[in-house]
C-alpha cells in the first residue's frame, strides 16, 4: 500500500516514501511511549484483579466471630456518626469528641452479649459517653428513660420483648458490614 501521508506529522509524502526522514526518530519515540503507556495500563489492570482476588480469598477464610467484629465495628461507627450532635443517651450530657477511642461509644440498650439478635438494631444503639457505657455498667435505668424520650415507649417495649433467637450467617454479617460502611459514607458526604 502506498502511503500518501506521513504517519508522524500527517504531512504529504513523495511517491514511494513511507515517512519523512526527519520524522523517523520522533515517530519511533512516540511509538515507544505509546507502548509503554499500554503496558503500564495492562499492569495496573492485572494488579487490580490480583488485589480483588486477595480480598476475596481473605474474606472467604474469615470466621463468624471475625465477621461479627467487622460488622459491629461498621455499625457502631455509623451510630456514633448518626448521634454525634446529640447528648449522651443516658445522662443527657454533651458527648465530646467522637473519634475512635474518643470520648463516646456506641452504647447498646440491650447488650450485644445478652441480646445478640439486637446488636445491629438501630433503635437499640445510641451514642453514649464512655464513662457511662463502660464504667457505669451502661446505666440501664437512665438509658431507658433517654431511650423512651428518643424512640418512644412502644419501640422500647418492642425491643424489651424481642427475644427471637437469631443466628448470624456469613452472608448476613457481610451484608450488615457493607451496608453500614455505605451508610456512614453517605452520612459523612451529607454532613460535608
Ligand atoms: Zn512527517
Ligand atoms: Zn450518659
Amino acid at each position: 500500500m502506498n502511503r500518501t501521508r506521513c504517519p508522524h506529522c500527517k504531512g504529504k509524502l513523495e511517491q514511494g516514501q513511507r515517512i519523512h526522514a526527519e520524522c523517523i526518530a520522533p515517530w519511533a519515540d512516540a511509538q515507544a511511549e505509546k507502548a509503554k503507556r499500554a503496558a503500564a495500563k495492562k499492569a495496573r489492570a492485572a494488579a487490580k484483579v490480583e488485589r480483588a482476588s486477595i480480598i476475596a480469598r481473605k474474606e472467604a477464610i474469615k470466621t463468624i466471630p471475625e465477621l461479627i467484629k467487622e460488622a459491629q465495628h461498621a455499625f457502631n461507627a455509623y451510630i456514633r456518626a448518626r448521634d454525634a450532635g446529640k447528648p449522651c443517651i443516658c445522662c443527657g450530657q454533651p458527648l465530646g469528641a467522637g473519634e475512635v477511642g474518643g470520648a463516646f461509644d456506641c452504647g447498646h440498650y440491650r447488650s450485644t452479649g445478652s441480646a445478640s439478635h439486637l446488636r445491629f438494631d438501630e433503635r437499640n444503639a445510641h451514642a453514649q459517653r464512655k464513662v457511662c457505657n463502660r464504667w457505669g455498667a451502661g446505666r440501664a435505668v437512665d438509658y431507658r428513660i433517654g431511650l423512651v424520650a428518643r424512640i418512644g415507649l412502644e419501640a422500647v417495649e418492642a425491643l424489651e420483648s424481642d427475644n427471637t433467637p437469631h443466628k448470624w450467617t456469613r452472608e448476613g454479617l457481610i451484608e450488615v458490614r457493607d451496608t453500614y460502611r455505605a451508610k456512614l459514607k453517605e452520612l459523612n458526604k451529607a454532613n460535608r
